[in-house]
């Protein structure tokens, strides 16, 4: 008989979904009723969570990290060995550390740190596994395999990207860009977008181009980006972290909307990464950086230059905003904190 995907002392006796018929629940029915009334305790919710993910019946707002339940409808009965793994009790344990990880809503560093000991087709092998297990746990699972395993899980990634969906594919960026020789995972990405249709997901999809933090990039949005976009946001956050340098604002620029907007947009992400981190919606995106700038005076006449193309009143208002902020935009005051901090 099968053991209880919660408790995993006791047999299972109920199968149950409340999302999936392809991977549902297999409780006891200690653990069903818990599962429904979310008295789950936390070693139990742990368990359920690493195989089953995101579902309705486990969802933060229900359950907080560590398996606390938030809204129980009767008392939690609580037991010290269904307490949630500590780091430390598990770090020997490689399937444990994979779940331990997947279920954190931030990587935890110690986690990896302690997984990386283990040996890769280990790793890769249990991966692959728990996606085949269920495939809405894939974009956790990619995104670890493209810290631990890097170019080891090269073939897997090659192999998994043939499997995707053709409009929600962003969950692959992170393992493309890290698994596989960048100019081939980005390659592969921006030919898929190119099959796609222009949904909410293509939007995503073209913000995920960030990830790459590749040179390719700012050719690919030169050569694509609709002449009429309206939304360029995300096309600006993806330019404002691969590579971008001045010349190629200055080339924006000079080309009028929608690329000079864009290029406006970029040096607003460079402000915007010259703001402490940790406060910051963007803390796990790479930091915008302008390569190559030009001497201040030189750069300020190119930004005004911009107002002959485009009379937008908010778009002089940002000219003069940015035009005020360049120590921000070269990160120039972050760099003189870091001298004072190395020197005292
Ligand atoms: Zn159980």
């Amino acid at each position: 008989m099968v053991k209880c995907q919660a408790c995993r002392t006791r047999f299972a006796e109920i199968v149950e979904s409340d999302e999936s018929e392809s991977h549902p629940y297999v409780l006891c029915s200690s653990c069903y009723n818990r599962l429904i009334n979310t008295t789950l305790r936390p070693l139990e919710y742990f368990n359920l969570k690493a195989i089953h993910g995101d579902t309705p019946s486990l969802s933060e707002y229900l359950y907080d990290e560590n398996g606390v339940a938030l809204k129980p409808s009767e008392e939690v009965v609580h037991k010290d060995s269904l307490a949630f793994p500590k780091l430390e009790n598990i770090k020997d344990d490689c399937e444990m550390l994979i779940s331990y990880s997947i279920l954190r809503w931030n990587w935890d560093e110690e986690a990896i740190y302690a997984l990386e000991k283990f040996d890769k087709a280990e790793i890769l092998f249990s991966l692959n596994r728990r996606i085949n297990e269920n495939r809405e746990l894939s974009d956790k699972i990619y995104d670890l395999a493209s810290i631990v395993l890097g170019p080891y899980a090269d073939d897997w990634i090659r192999a998994e990207w043939r499997l995707r969906d053709k409009k929600y594919f962003y969950v692959y960026a992170e393992a493309l860009a890290r698994c596989l020789p960048v100019s081939e995972g980005f390659y592969y990405f921006t030919e898929a977008i190119h099959e796609s249709e222009k949904d909410d997901f293509y939007f995503g999809n073209i913000s995920s181009l960030r990830v790459f933090q590749y040179k390719g990039t700012l050719d690919w949005i030169e050569n694509n980006v609709p002449k009429d976009e309206k939304d360029i946001s995300r096309w600006s956050l993806a330019a404002a972290v691969s590579q971008l340098d001045w010349a190629r604002v200055k080339k924006w620029i000079s080309m009028g909307p929608p690329l000079g907007i864009i290029a406006l947009d970029c040096l607003v992400y460079c402000i915007a990464s010259s703001m402490p981190r940790e406060e910051a919606f963007w803390k796990n995106d790479p930091p915008a950086i302008l390569h190559d700038p030009d001497t201040i005076e030189n750069m300020n006449e190119v930004l005004d230059s911009y107002t002959t193309k485009d009379d937008n009143k908010n778009v002089k208002l940002l000219i003069e905003t940015l035009k005020k902020n360049w120590h921000l935009i070269l990160h120039q005051e972050k760099q003189e904190q870091e001298g004072t901090e190395v020197t005292e």
